[in-house]
């Protein structure tokens, strides 16, 4: 028993990844390395994040346009609504429209560190009313945030599930989920998401590591854990970047691989605008590159 070796009569599962808008003009560089190297994977998007607080506002929308008019890729951009008003944010909303952009993945976004979050008083209080008001903008297609392990500020676990169906009630078509490094904390979440009545997909968001201590304060943040068995996986590689990288392949690809015994046959990668791992996964997968005619 155990996995198939090779998944070779599945069909190869569809892919998306997503990127963050860098800082630097030389993080510029390996970003658009980045997003060459993975294009001929023909994902079915790939995505652009927003900052914290809109702060890259500019820099989102400027990598967006961009692979629109330079690539073969469909962009999807995210777009929050914390700290901004509705008219602000359904004014970014219509520029994307109008360049050409046709999916937004609609998220509340979070207060500054150590601060509870607070509905802007003319904004978009939460992310369903962002999901909302998107749709009188235009028809976006339009992804939404999903937690296998509940959002940290959920009242409960059911509260924060009632809460991911309003969302796709009000428009989205699908969620993307947060990170996670149990698998079967997803299946679960899968379970109770068909229980409550939610048909649309839930993506799984994967996170190859090849920085376990970044990723340890990262998951922290977000309100992913970080079981115990990683931690010894990744134990005695913190001067040792080479072996550290092959580990996290190890763990990310067993972890699709199993996803995808399970029946997923989608997958968002978050890429930290780095390809290699996420390339490497994806040619697990089964997924291999299309040369251009
Ligand atoms: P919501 O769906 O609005 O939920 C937020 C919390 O409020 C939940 O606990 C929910 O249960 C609760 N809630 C909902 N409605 C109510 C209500 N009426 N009253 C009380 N509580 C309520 N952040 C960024 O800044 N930029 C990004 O680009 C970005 N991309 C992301 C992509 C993905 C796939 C994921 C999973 C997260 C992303 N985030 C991003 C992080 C996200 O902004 C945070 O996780 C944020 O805290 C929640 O956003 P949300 O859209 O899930 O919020």
């Amino acid at each position: 028993s155990g996995l198939p070796m090779r998944n070779a009569d599945l069909p190869a599962p569809k892919l998306s990844f997503e990127f963050f808008p860098p800082r630097t003009e030389a993080l510029e560089q390996q970003l658009w390395a980045c997003i060459k190297r993975l294009e001929p994977l023909a994902p079915r998007f790939v995505s652009v994040t927003y900052g914290a607080g809109g702060s890259t506002q500019a820099r989102t929308h400027a990598i967006v346009s961009r692979i629109a008019r330079e690539t073969g890729l469909v962009p999807a951009a995210h777009l929050t609504c914390v700290g901004a008003t509705r008219v602000d944010v359904d004014a970014v909303a219509r520029r994307y429209w109008e360049a050409g952009i046709r999916h937004i993945v609609a998220l509340r976004g979070d207060p500054p560190p150590g601060s509870a979050y607070e509905p802007h008083p003319g904004g978009y209080p939460y992310a369903v009313d962002l999901v909302a008001g998107l749709k009188m903008v235009a028809d976006f297609e339009i992804s939404v945030a999903a937690y296998p392990e509940v959002h940290p500020a959920a009242s409960s676990p059911m509260a924060d599930l009632e809460n991911l169906k309003r969302k796709l009630d009000a428009g989205a078509t699908r969620a993307i989920t947060q990170y996670f490094f149990e698998t079967s904390t997803y299946l679960r979440f899968l379970d109770l998401c068909l229980a409550a009545g939610i048909t649309a997909p839930i993506v799984p968001g994967i996170m190859p590591v090849s920085n376990f201590a970044q990723a340890v304060k990262f998951s922290d943040m977000c309100g992913a854990s970080v079981p115990a068995w990683m931690g010894r996986l990744f134990e005695g590689t913190d001067d040792d970047p080479e072996t550290r990288r092959m580990v996290g392949m190890v763990i990310a690809a067993e972890q699709v691989r199993l996803l995808q015994a399970n029946g997923v046959d989608e997958f968002h990668f978050y890429t930290l605008n780095r390809p290699d791992l996420t390339y490497a996964i994806a040619h697990v997968l089964g997924v291999r590159a299309r040369v251009a005619a």
